[in-house]
């Protein structure tokens, strides 16, 4: 094997390059890991095109695949050839909330792309605990989005959903895509599915939508009031924006929940008819954070590899384009410049 590998190294926001890094050398209790697939991150375009990681330079990269290439003395249940999916977060399994299994609040925690170098490179180092084999009919490239995809059901989980439940989704990214995916395959009567985006609401219907509304609409909220009977059950807003987090309340039906999953950096203001809905109706206002639970990493990935596994989460429809590593400092620059339209990218370091 070679000593070296291309990796994407980020110097500051906006600078990134492709270079020749040595190959990371495995501790006893670490595999080395084939990176054959390597998705953007909603969180990876503010970090890379404006705030900058916690190390620098770093190799970006947090959703990915690959195929174990060496085994570390202490590794017990993985051998080379395995094929894998690695949830990001390297938690410190000794803090209060570690110890309660929410390892997503762990208060030294490390991770990869943002705090270690990540998967934006040909290999990674890997330690047991993160190690989850995929099924043989699960493509790399599928299995890469197993990250937004168990954010996706850490989000339906918080949300009490259940089969005959009516679900609306705002904001069709890759996460929000997944969320209506299974929500529809698990028994959900209407989903509807709400996007500025005319295109992103095209990719929401081909997931199974019944219903999509622009978000631009003035009458977003009577629209899926209409189409849910009154208010949906569930509503996850994965859009981050006070508008939409204000129309995801407004939208849900009594005693229904609304799940604030899209990070917005901004205040929300709430009308007085909004707070008193929320009131007499007996409404949830519940947020949730990534995808880990209880034991590591949770249902949320174990399930999440399963349902790629069994068809009911199929990330072809989520998926908009498979680029060489090479092209990664232009499509940050794409997507800077708003140049591209975009759901999942992902980066096939292998290919050229
Ligand atoms: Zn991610
Ligand atoms: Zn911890």
């Amino acid at each position: 094997m070679s000593k070296t590998m291309k990796a994407i190294r980020m110097y500051a926001p906006r600078d990134l390059r492709l270079e020749q890094v040595p190959v990371p050398q495995i501790r006893k209790d670490e595999v080395l890991i084939k990176v054959m697939a390597v998705g953007i991150c909603g969180s990876d375009i503010p970090r890379i095109n404006e705030l900058g990681a916690y190390i620098s330079p770093i190799t970006p990269g947090h959703e990915f695949a690959g195929e174990i290439v060496q085994v570390g003395s202490d590794i017990k249940n993985f051998k080379a050839g395995d094929r894998v999916t690695v949830p990001p977060i390297l938690p410190c399994f000794r803090c209060e909330y570690c110890e309660q299994g929410h390892y997503a609040l762990c208060k030294d925690y490390k991770y990869y792309g943002s705090r270690n170098d990540g998967a934006f490179a040909q290999y990674l180092a890997v330690p047991e605990p993160n190690l989850l084999k995929i099924a043989d009919n699960v493509t790399y490239e599928a299995a890469a989005t197993t990250d937004p995809l168990a954010n996706a059901l850490h989000g339906v989980k918080r949300s009490g959903f259940k089969p005959g439940d009516s679900a609306c989704v705002v904001g069709c990214g890759a996460i929000g895509l997944f969320a209506l995916q299974y929500m529809k395959a698990k028994g959900a009567t209407t989903v509807v599915a709400v996007d500025v985006n005319d295109k992103k609401l095209e990719s929401a219907k081909n997931c199974g939508a019944d219903v999509a509304i622009n978000g631009l609409d003035d009458d977003v909220v009577e629209q899926i009031a209409a189409a849910t009977d009154g208010g949906a059950d569930v509503v996850i807003d994965a859009s981050g924006f006070p508008i939409a987090q204000h129309n995801a309340i407004m939208a849900t039906a009594k005693h229904g929940t609304t799940v604030l999953l899209g990070i917005s950096h901004k205040p929300l203001e709430l009308s007085e008819k909004c707070v008193d809905q929320l009131m007499r109706g007996e409404q949830a206002v519940v947020g949730s954070w990534n995808s880990f639970s209880s034991p590591f990493p949770g249902w949320e990935w174990t399930h999440g590899v399963e349902c790629l596994a069994d068809g009911t989460i199929d990330a072809e429809k989520v998926i908009t384009h498979k680029l060489p590593l090479a092209d990664v400092p232009d499509i940050f620059d794409k997507i800077y410049k708003k140049e591209i339209f975009f759901n999942k990218i992902l980066f096939l370091p292998w290919v050229d």
